[in-house]
């Protein structure tokens, strides 16, 4: 089958329903159940997360990233506060406002850090730097694991994170949107990589992993998730047919689906990165999950688009972002390349003709 250009490439949520989640969704559509969570998919759900992470945590359904990210800070922050985060993190330029809106107020404190990760040194220092009270009090840290740009950190600098928010009081939020793109490159239990380094509240992404709709928030810290049923009622995240937003975590969390998902996006933009490499192209970031970020020219991106490829231009690094899915396949890599090839050489054949004359 040929392969047409599109938005294969333009996130890792143009990709559909994995056959996994969906079968679980048929699933939960063959019997009537008890709405708002009292269904037994989402007992079973949030009895797998509990297993996952090997602890006692608290889950809950949401419809997305923006709602957990921002309900989730809102558990830690009262008006007053602040929380830290990096300059290109989703919280702070993604999602309009929301974790501000929700906190009634809270200001974001932007933390610099290479490749789009908080420096944990940075974090005790901006936290500290004002503490009087004329300046929005520091209250919580947030990390995205993977980041913003497709890098991932490690546990030792996710454990300075956590101890200057322990220094300086801070509650730890990470944004899971693409944790399991950084446990398949990582390779350890998602335990380490949260609540052993501190982490209090985990907003683990579903959608990108191969569900259809929904993310959830898992509480390690007890304390911040009291009540948060109340939150997600408020903010319209309380499903009525929860169900359909549980029973495809079941479906992702049974034989490793959740995490054979991320291995492949992450394998298959280390295909596209080094095919990109081979024609010359840069590629602009670490690649560590599964974006790729090439350094193509300006006439190379409008040759791809011309072409009918479809992606978008990343502001923190400045060059064309590429995403890999669980649904990539080598054939659409291939052909991504072969397009990539002519652009590239017309623009080589271009220079040359310009330099004879
Ligand atoms: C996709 C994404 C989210 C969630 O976005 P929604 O569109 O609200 O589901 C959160 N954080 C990051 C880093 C993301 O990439």
């Amino acid at each position: 089958m040929s392969i047409e250009p599109g938005c294969q490439f333009a996130s890792d949520n143009t990709a559909g329903i994995c056959p996994e989640a969906m079968s679980a969704m048929i699933q939960a559509n063959q019997a009537s159940a008890r709405p708002y969570g009292e269904d037994p998919w989402s007992k079973r759900a949030t009895a797998l997360i509990r297993d996952l992470f090997e602890v006692d945590c608290q889950v809950f359904f949401t419809f997305n990233g923006t709602a957990a990210n921002a309900l989730a800070l809102s558990t830690m922050c009262q008006s007053h506060h602040s929380v830290l985060a990096h300059q290109w993190s989703h919280v702070e330029t993604d999602e309009c406002g929301a974790p501000e809106f929700f906190c009634n107020g809270s200001k974001i404190l932007l933390v610099p850090g290479a490749h789009g990760r908080v420096d944990g040194e940075m974090v005790a220092e901006i936290a500290g730097s004002r503490t009087d009270v004329h300046f929005p009090k520091a209250k919580a840290v947030s990390v995205t694991q993977s980041t913003e740009v497709g890098t991932v950190y490690d546990l030792d600098s996710l454990q300075c994170i956590g101890e200057s928010a322990r220094q300086c009081n801070l509650n730890y939020h990470m944004d899971g949107a693409r944790f399991a793109n950084a446990i398949a490159t990582l390779g350890v239990a998602p335990s380490e990589v949260t609540w052993k380094r501190g982490v209090d509240v985990l907003c683990l992404g579903g959608t990108k992993n191969g569900m259809a709709v929904g993310d959830c928030v898992v509480f390690f810290n007890h304390d911040l998730g009291q009540e948060f049923e109340y939150r997600c009622k408020q903010a319209g995240q309380l499903a009525s047919k929860m169900r359909f937003l549980s029973a495809p975590w079941v479906g992702l969390l049974t034989d490793h689906v959740w995490l054979n998902n991320a291995k492949h996006a992450n394998r298959m933009a280390k295909t596209l990165a080094s095919g990109l490499e081979a024609l010359g192209v840069r590629i602009a970031a670490p690649v560590e999950s599964n974006a790729i970020f090439a350094d193509l020219s300006p006439k190379q991106t409008a040759a791809m688009r011309q072409r009918g490829w479809i992606f978008y231009e990343f502001d923190g690094i400045g060059t064309p972002r590429l995403m890999c899915s669980w649904k990539t396949t080598e054939e659409e890599i291939d052909a991504f390349l072969a397009d990539c090839k002519n652009a590239v050489q017309a623009s080589m054949v271009e220079q040359q003709e310009r330099s004879c004359d």
